[in-house]
């Protein structure tokens, strides 16, 4: 972290400072230039705000030089890490891996979108049983019931499952059912204390883009699950609030680059609630294979109009397998050797 000094500063307000960065286990490097000082503070600099430094006085302005994140640093990280999702399932380092089904497990249509999926290339299935919901009047989900279900449909299928966690006291449910990947939403993508708990397992975590979330939001909310020992996290765009309202959200493509850019982690790409209308969602599916993205999230529904959730952005199994094929058809230009 660097504070650039302002020129006014006496040698008193300098050393005064000095003296209150030091007191916080800090070493400084001061350098006097002819129209500035520049001060470098040196070692732990995350027990420093640096809103605070910038509200000083004699601070000009303050400067991070490193990020705050480091476990899911690619600089201290530099190879990809690729995340086992069980039953053969790896994702990240050139594993693709894509997770589709409906939005919400209904019923017996679970099985048979699985079996769909799973046929066209899917290679873990999705569903949930917990709905973070905008209204508390909406369907709120299958909970227990669900969970039952998806681990009927995964040892049927033979197919890893991905499902939703909402709240940190489920964690040790979650558990018990041998969940394969607890997805953490976007609306909890800063909901600490179930970043901490999932944390303390070692399930792999598929965490979402917060709504109004930014890139280096997300890395901090994955460090917060790799700080507490699980270094299991898939990170997910799943596209952010703006202005734009021909969409339901806007697809943050450039964040798959970004993210591996800055981490280590797998990058998976979620256009079905990106974009939210199922006539956009093929487009971006490819387009977002050609990003580069470790992985897809996409909601298939046999039949989108009676869907309980999201019937809107849902692809049908028939449109799913016909934007599959063209998927392995970009994966085989653009990472020929990758599995
Ligand atoms: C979902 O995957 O169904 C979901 C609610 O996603 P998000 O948290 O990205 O809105
Ligand atoms: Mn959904």
């Amino acid at each position: 972290m660097i504070a650039v000094i302002r020129e006014s500063a006496t040698t008193e307000q300098l050393d005064h400072f000095i003296a209150w960065v030091e007191a916080k286990g800090l070493r400084v490097n001061v350098s006097q230039g002819d129209d500035e000082t520049i001060i470098g503070l040196i070692g732990d600099t995350s027990r420093i705000d640096p809103f605070l430094l910038e509200s000083m006085d004699i601070v000009e302005r303050v400067q991070r030089v490193s990020e705050p994140f480091k476990k899911a640093n690619r600089k201290f990280h530099p190879e990809d890490t690729v995340i086992d999702c069980g039953r053969g399932v790896r994702i990240g380092g050139g594993h693709f891996a894509v997770i589709a089904g409906p939005c919400s497990v209904e019923g017996d249509n679970l099985l048979e979108i699985g079996r769909r999926v799973k046929a066209a290339g899917a290679t873990l299935l999705r569903g949930g049983a917990y709905k973070p919901r905008t209204s508390p009047y909406s369907y709120q989900g299958m909970g227990e019931r669900g969970l039952d279900l998806l681990c009927e449909a995964r040892d049927e299928l033979d197919m890893p499952i991905v499902t939703e966690i909402m709240d940190a006291r489920d964690v040790q449910l979650f558990l018990d059912r041998g969940i394969d990947v607890m997805q953490i939403g976007a609306r909890n993508s800063q909901n600490f204390t179930l970043l901490k708990e999932v944390g303390k397992t070692t399930t792999p975590v598929l965490l979402k883009r917060g709504i109004s979330g930014t890139i280096d939001e997300l890395l901090m909310a994955a460090e917060y699950i790799m700080s507490e020992g699980n270094e299991n996290v898939i990170l997910c765009e799943r596209g952010i609030r703006t202005y734009e309202s021909r969409t339901r959200n806007t697809f943050d493509l450039s964040a798959v680059s970004v993210l591996h850019h800055l981490s280590h982690l797998p990058v998976v790409a979620d256009p079905s609630h990106a974009v939210g209308y199922t006539r956009y969602v093929s487009d971006m599916t490819l387009a977002a294979t050609a990003a580069g993205a470790d992985g897809l999230e996409i909601e298939v529904h046999n039949c989108p109009s009676e869907a309980w959730s999201d019937g809107a952005q849902a692809l049908l199994p028939d449109q799913f397998d016909a934007v599959m094929a063209k998927v392995g058809g970009i994966r085989s230009v653009i990472a020929p050797e990758a599995v």
